[in-house]
């Protein structure tokens, strides 16, 4: 297996994970790969749980999959992503949470390439958006290649520092934002830190949703960017109940 497609941040958007999967089909890869946050914020984690769960070989947990289990702490959410947890959280059934559960924090695909939610800095929390924040997370990359999600922006950042204990200067970072069709060329010589950005709630000004195409062969990480059907999305967030900000967002991908 050598080309994998890399989805994140879903949150419960069943719309834009339907459209994703369709262009990935249409792609054809050999594996999915989901960087967490399946749930959150959209109308529809259930299904996009069950989707994800039959549809990706390799999956790890993110902070919002995490806040849907008992006795999480919620402290660190805003209201709107707050008040999506408890509504989450009182419509998935107890099988659902056990499935969330069970996912790992980390995982490995092929031995080359690290799949984490945030940072692979255990427990760190980060928001890798520059290079300040992607250098020293470098050092918790224990391979090639570590795929992130969790700040719905994609981006690369990589560093010809060839060992994970090597200290990494942010000035050593390279920084790439992806848009649509940008394709990274990966160099053996080097590490990297890649972002899909976010299936379910870009914000990065794109509303269309957002995944990436690993390529082991060819050596390539490729942006795509997907129209899916945001106005059913949206009606579907508000007569959930669900706070109208988070529908809103969704047009302006913010
Ligand atoms: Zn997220």
């Amino acid at each position: 297996m050598s080309r994998f497609a890399v989805i994140s941040d879903i949150h419960g958007n069943l719309h834009a994970l339907h459209a994703v999967l369709s262009r990935i089909d249409r792609l054809g890869v050999d594996d999915i790969i989901c960087l967490g946050d399946i749930v959150g914020y959209g109308p529809h984690p259930a299904a996009c749980l069950d989707l994800v769960l039959s549809r990706c070989g390799a999956i790890v947990r993110g902070n919002h999959d995490d806040a849907v289990m008992e006795h999480a702490n919620l402290w660190g959410f805003n209201g709107a992503a707050r008040a999506a947890i408890i509504w989450t959280k009182r419509v998935l059934e107890a099988g659902h949470l056990h499935e969330i559960g069970n996912l790992p924090q980390i995982t490995h695909v092929s031995g080359i390439a690290m799949c984490v939610h945030d940072t692979p800095i255990p427990a760190s929390g980060g928001y890798l958006h520059d290079a300040r924040a992607a250098a020293p997370a470098f050092r918790g990359v224990d391979t090639a290649i570590c795929l992130v999600g969790h700040t719905h922006v994609p981006m690369a950042f990589g560093t010809d520092a060839l060992l994970p204990e090597e200290r990494v200067l942010p000035s050593q970072v390279a920084v790439q934002r992806l848009s649509d069709g940008s394709v990274v060329e990966l160099d053996p010589g080097c590490r990297y830190i890649l972002n899909p950005g976010a299936v379910g709630q870009p914000r990065d000004s794109d509303p269309r949703a957002s995944f990436a195409v690993l390529d082991l062969g060819a050596g390539t990480f490729s942006l795509y960017r997907e129209e899916y059907d945001i106005a059913s999305a949206q009606e579907a967030t508000r007569s959930a109940g669900l706070p109208t900000v988070l529908a809103e967002r969704l047009t302006i991908g913010a």
